[in-house]
């Protein structure tokens, strides 16, 4: 008999999942998790407990806690171990991802779209960082690894479609559910895990401190980076992710008045990001944002306003495909959101029913704005929200007075001061990763 109870009617969780948790007493057995996990994730349904030795498996998007209407699917809460490292004598650095800026208002009556990142740094500032960076540079220099990758790729007869890699929970999927798909996963390391690396082997180097010495703590929209950190590759370079919901809470047990807190700015070195860096945070942003530098690095050129504002790639619709023209050369683009729908193109991609060159998939519908952390006060988060939060995003993106990843000075400083060029020895050494066919947990029968 299994150990999970009522798994017919909602998702199983196993007890040291990283990312999600489950309250027994709130739960009304709705069975919303479940639908959401089989349909818009395609993993409940798609293995059997008696083949796993009746483990769950996950993935850790946290959907399912956004649609549990009571609340009895939560993240796994870490917030409570971060106020308490922050009365140690280290040294606390904060990041923040793109997508928590539009949405955490909502915790405190703002509109949806609310670009709070001003009051965000002050409220990090007032808890006790010594430091606080945007993760936009870490999806700038995102964008400046994958793409010399991708080119790199296509000018070496490498795999291709080449998948985007930021997002840990897709990631995952293709180690349980298509490994034969790993080879065509971007090597890069997710952005708030490249930040890590570079605050830990390089800031603390510029800055004389022991990096022993450094606490990394990343706010993020993603249950799943609370797993991601933990894979023993990425060797601790950030120490904990707190989700926006999260954050909300030390707002309200620190008494912070957040509406009225004033402003204040990221720290440089790594406070400055691309308008490309701020949309990372919604579906088709990290290909926007690719697509930019594609076109530079072909050309030679800057991108022109299509490139600016590329609508083929924006919007929520599950799948979208565009076909990028730079001067004859074409390449075929997929994004996608849900890895339900990224199931349907694995499948077709390997009948060869369809070929591309480049794919973004993003676990959650809508992308990060709607991750398994974010703000769940207007329930359901319905289309309008995801919308006004994209929005959101697309704003800062507009408003910024450097689009494009490469133009921003504090990536050039850093190549030019530590990592010589893009897709160099030393680049690849702090920024990219491996990924493990993880598919024996499907069939790992029951010892006797
Ligand atoms: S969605 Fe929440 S309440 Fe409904 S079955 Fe799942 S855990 Fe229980
Ligand atoms: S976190 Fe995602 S994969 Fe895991 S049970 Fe929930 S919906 Fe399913
Ligand atoms: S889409 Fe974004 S929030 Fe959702 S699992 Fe992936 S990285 Fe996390």
């Amino acid at each position: 008999m299994s150990k999970h109870l009522f798994n017919d009617v909602r998702v199983p969780i196993e007890e040291d999942n990283l990312s999600i948790c489950r309250d027994e007493s709130k739960c009304i057995k709705c069975g919303a998790c479940k639908s959401v996990c089989k349909y818009s994730l395609s993993v409940y349904g798609y293995y059997k407990l008696e083949d796993t030795g009746d483990n769950a498996i996950c993935i850790g998007c946290g959907q399912c806690s956004n649609v549990c209407p009571t609340r009895s699917i939560t993240e796994k809460y870490d917030y409570l171990k971060v106020l308490e490292v922050l009365k140690s004598d280290k040294i606390k650095i904060f990041q923040t991802s793109p997508a928590i800026r539009v949405a955490l208002g909502e915790e405190f009556e703002m509109d949806p779209g609310t670009n709070v990142e001003g009051k965000i740094v002050s409220v990090l500032r007032k808890i006790g960082a010594d430091y606080v960076f945007d993760t936009t540079f870490g999806a700038d220099l995102t964008v400046m690894e994958e793409v010399s990758e991708l080119i790199d790729r296509i000018n070496n007869e490498g795999i291709l479609p080449m998948f985007t890699s930021c997002c840990p929970s897709w990631v995952k999927f293709i180690e349980i559910f298509y490994p034969e798909f790993i080879p065509n996963l971007s090597t890069c390391k997710s952005p708030i895990l490249m930040q890590g690396s570079i605050i830990k082997n390089y800031f603390s180097k510029i800055k004389n401190i022991n990096k022993e010495n450094i606490i990394t703590i990343a706010v993020t929209p993603c249950t799943s980076k609370k797993s991601e950190i933990k894979r023993e590759e990425f060797n601790n370079d950030v120490d904990y992710v707190i989700t926006t919901r999260e954050l909300a809470q030390i707002i309200r047990k620190e008494n912070i008045d957040f509406k009225n807190i004033e402003e204040s700015s990221y720290d440089c070195i790594m406070g400055n990001s691309s308008g490309g860096g701020a949309i990372f945070g919604t579906s088709g942003g990290v290909m926007e944002a690719s697509c930019r530098y594609v076109y530079k690095l072909l050309t030679g050129k800057d991108p022109d306003s299509k490139l600016l504002e590329f609508n083929e790639v924006r919007g929520l619709s599950n799948i979208k495909e565009a076909i990028l023209n730079i001067e004859g050369k074409e390449l075929k683009l997929a994004v996608i959101n849900g890895t339900g729908d990224a199931r349907k193109v694995l499948e077709k991609l390997k009948n060869k029913e369809v070929n591309y060159d480049f794919i973004e998939v993003m676990a959650c519908e809508g992308g990060c704005i709607a991750g398994g952390g974010q703000p769940r006060v207007i329930f359901p988060i319905s289309a309008e929200i995801k919308g006004k939060r994209s929005n959101g995003l697309y704003n800062i993106d507009k408003e910024r007075k450097i689009r494009n990843c490469y133009q921003n000075k504090e990536i050039i400083d850093l190549y030019n001061n530590y990592l010589e060029k893009p897709f160099s020895e030393k680049a690849h050494k702090l920024l990219h990763t491996t990924y493990i066919d993880k598919s024996n947990i499907l069939k790992k029968t029951v010892k006797n």
